[in-house]
């Protein structure tokens, strides 16, 4: 992971000689000579991460940016380093406490200064080692791995957030579950791998059918949920037809064996989010609405 540092300074030949320092030292840094310039820099994409602050200087203070620079929202908070004469105990304190993780005293001690600059480096690494360990964890817990898909317990996570929010708008919503049909039998006829194939597939063509803000998941074996937004009934059974149509019109095979494929739906419409609704309620009534699609001879829609 390539560390970028920014140093604040408004003494420019002080800047000037951190600033070869750190290079021999293997990293890069960008120069600011006041408070305003460093936050300015800092509120772009990707700021730098390790921080070297004076404390005194024109626009902000080195201890002012460390309180506005804790309060940007991050997943990857910089590591602080002040810089300053101003080494009392009372100082140091203050400076720790509105944010900085260190402390370094002016002059420099070249030694101690590229110690420091290691710590900092060292705990930069550790939380980014740590932050991409949580990322990876997360997207097994919410995605399904066979398809790519979220699975039940996300999905379902998600939908309730935008439950949250949709009391403020006025579409409505086509919560839909669908089920493939016989997939035991496509399992029992061409083979597991085939039907993981197929699942693997329909999570594209699923995918493919939807806008991106459209929530999918694979909610069960052979069994998904689709939620989107519609004007109206009409607009809804729309979309699924063409869906459904889609689906039976698409090439699926495995290992060049042709397999046909159909699903069947149920869908609930949703007018106005009823706070008393949860989305597992939703998700039953829809359900039900697919027995009823399953028991009317299959590849077919019920609203319910
Ligand atoms: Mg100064």
């Amino acid at each position: 992971m390539p560390i970028t540092a920014l140093i604040a300074d408004d003494d420019k030949a002080t800047a000037k000689l951190v600033e070869v320092l750190l290079k021999k030292w293997g990293v890069e840094a960008v120069v600011a000579h006041d408070g305003l310039e460093a936050l300015e820099i800092m509120m772009q994409d990707e700021p730098p991460t390790l921080l070297l602050f004076d404390w005194e200087m024109p626009g902000y203070s080195g201890i002012e940016l460390c309180q506005k620079i804790r309060e940007i929202d991050t997943d990857n908070p910089p590591y602080i380093i002040i810089c300053t004469a101003r080494d009392s105990a009372e100082h140091i304190a203050e400076g720790l406490n509105k944010g900085a993780n260190d402390f370094v005293s002016k002059p420099f001690n070249t030694q101690v200064l590229r110690a420091r600059v290691e710590v900092g480096k060292r705990t930069l690494e550790l939380q980014d080692r740590l932050m991409s360990a949580m990322s990876r964890l997360d997207k097994l817990a919410s995605y399904d791995e066979l398809t790519g898909l979220m699975n039940r317990r996300a999905v379902f996570e998600r939908i309730n957030e935008d439950f949250a929010r949709a009391g403020r708008t006025k579409s409505c919503l086509c919560f839909t579950v669908c089920d493939i049909d016989w997939f035991k039998q496509v399992n029992d006829n061409y083979g597991h791998p085939a039907g993981d194939a197929i699942l693997n597939e329909m999570g594209k063509l699923l995918t493919q059918q939807l806008r991106p803000y459209d929530r999918l998941g694979r909610v069960g074996g052979e069994e998904f949920l689709l939620v989107f937004a519609v004007d109206d009934k009409d607009n809804a059974e729309k979309v699924l037809e063409r869906i459904r149509l889609a689906i039976a019109a698409h090439p699926f095979q495995h290992e060049e064996t042709h397999i046909p494929v159909t699903m069947s739906f149920g869908a609930t419409l949703i007018d106005t989010i009823d706070n008393a609704m949860r989305v597992e309620d939703y998700f039953k009534r829809a359900d039900d609405a697919l027995y009823t699609s399953k028991a009317n001879g299959r590849n077919c829609i019920t609203f319910l």
